[in-house]
């Protein structure tokens, strides 16, 4: 098939991407070409296109202090009447830039004392917001010009110490995280943080939190080998997490988990255009997750459980509850159980603030009583299984902080604790044949990344019980 094809390639197109992405200009070549007259012309062309600049275009800086708002940047920068009241209304309306903060920066481009150009910057926001004017208070144009970026692959082998975040803090973060190559500003620190998190995150509550207990199984001198993907932004020097490609898990009391990538469409609820998804899964093919997550925040205690309308037996009546309450603390982060589409996304009334999902195999989830939503989804948005789609709150009827979680099937209530939650689906067919070709490559791609042979799991039949054991 075409489609598979294209998806191979894409895949081959990622493994690639490091040493593709980054390559330095190659010279002009051909007929006689002199480097010290080149070199001349250019400083020439630039002393003299610094000393037009020098005379003409006049650059005004300010920056948000404590306390700031956007009217005391803009007047600080000399921008008064009706370019003023311009820049608020694009500021705000237009390019939703509706607060200030410490940090913020905000460049005014004067020629010869006319404002031409206005450069909003967000203090941790990839870009600025860029406003051109011709001379006269009306701005000719708008928009927001993102940083320049590019990802890359690299390979990151960990041994366990204490824990898997000391690991990854030791031995896990790029050199060239900030721009200094050290963690000196506090900038510096939050990225360092952050990278760890999401590294972690990834590693212990995405990809191996079915197959390790990181509170038990983990001994130290146990290894991690992970092929991952970062984003890179040259303009800042700066270098953020992005996902894992692959990872193996190496006990150092024997036995190996793996997760190996494949990319594929997502599930026939997607919109059209939704990208390609990757998923990982054994050597054999079999998922390494299951349909949904056992609950949608990371630490919940069930303080009200599932009870359709028979008799309370300690409570001695009825009371209806169709779903499970999980108590935890305000702005816990609420996840979304599987992969699906978001059919409601507003406020209900008694749930207040809910999420509604609908997944495959006709299945529903309701999240409610939220604080507030996550940014950048909406109705219609697809979202897959861990994806943040709000935060804990006390919405609607509630007498504390916590999620009301609810589960249908085919349109009735069901209780989530007691659902069986089978295996998601395993490569089959043409995607499994696909799968074990690429197997291969992927892995000699991986052992020249490490400098060495990475380790591969011995075939144990013993290894995987797809068994719920509740
Ligand atoms: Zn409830």
């Amino acid at each position: 098939m075409r489609s598979r094809i294209i998806l191979i390639s894409i895949f081959f197109l990622a493994m690639g991407a490091t040493f593709l992405f980054r390559k330095p200009h190659s010279p002009e070549t051909g007929g006689v070409w002199s480097l010290t007259d080149h070199l001349s012309k250019l400083e020439y062309l630039t002393d003299s296109l610094n000393s037009i600049l020098a005379d003409t275009i006049e650059v005004r800086t300010a920056f948000v202090e404590e306390g700031g708002t956007l009217g005391a940047l803009l007047y600080s920068t000399g921008i008064e009447g009706n370019r003023y009241l311009n820049c608020c209304d694009i500021l705000i309306d237009s390019l939703g830039w509706s607060s200030v903060h410490v940090g913020d920066t905000l460049d005014a481009f004067y020629a010869r004392d006319t404002l031409t150009e206005v450069r909003a910057r967000p203090r941790n926001g990839r870009g600025y917001y860029c406003i051109e004017f011709d001379g006269t208070a009306d701005p000719v144009d708008w928009y927001w010009v993102p940083e320049e970026q590019f990802r890359r692959l690299r390979a990151v082998t960990l041994v366990v110490s204490s824990s898997v975040w000391e690991s990854i803090a030791s031995g896990g973060v790029p050199p060239d995280l900030s721009p200094s190559g050290h963690i000196v500003t506090a900038r510096d620190s939050i990225r360092e943080v952050a990278y760890i998190k999401g590294f972690e995150n990834e590693l212990a509550n995405r990809l191996f939190v079915y197959d390790i207990d990181f509170y038990y199984d983990v001994q130290p001198g146990d290894s991690v080998w992970v092929l991952l993907e970062e984003t890179r932004y040259p303009g800042s020097s700066e270098t953020t997490f992005r996902r894992i490609v692959a990872a193996k898990y190496d006990f150092t009391l024997g036995g190996m988990t793996e997760a190996i990538p494949f990319f594929h469409q997502p599930d026939s609820l997607a919109p059209d255009g939704s990208a390609i998804i990757l998923d990982h899964y054994h050597r054999d093919g079999a998922s390494l997750r299951t349909m949904f997550l056992k609950m949608p925040v990371p630490f919940g205690r069930i303080s009200s459980p599932y009870s359709d309308s028979r008799m309370h037996p300690v409570l001695g009546y009825t009371r209806v509850h169709r779903g499970i309450d999980y108590a935890a603390p305000m702005g816990t982060e609420i996840y979304a159980v599987g992969d699906g589409v978001i059919t409601v996304r507003g406020f209900t009334g008694g749930y207040g603030n809910m999420v509604r999902l609908r997944h495959a195999n006709a299945y529903e989830t309701g999240y409610g009583h939220m604080n507030s939503y996550a940014r950048h989804q909406e109705i219609g948005s697809y979202v897959r299984q861990g994806d943040v789609i709000g935060y804990v709150g006390s919405t609607g009827l509630s007498t504390g902080p916590h999620v009301h979680f609810e589960m249908k099937r085919n349109g009735s209530y069901v209780n989530p604790a007691s659902e069986i939650l089978p295996p998601a689906n395993p490569l089959l067919a043409n995607d499994l044949d696909f799968f074990m070709l690429q197997l291969p490559v992927l892995e000699s791609t991986w052992s020249i990344m490490a400098g060495m042979d990475i380790p591969v799991s011995q075939p144990q039949g013993t290894e995987s019980s797809n068994t719920p054991t509740e």
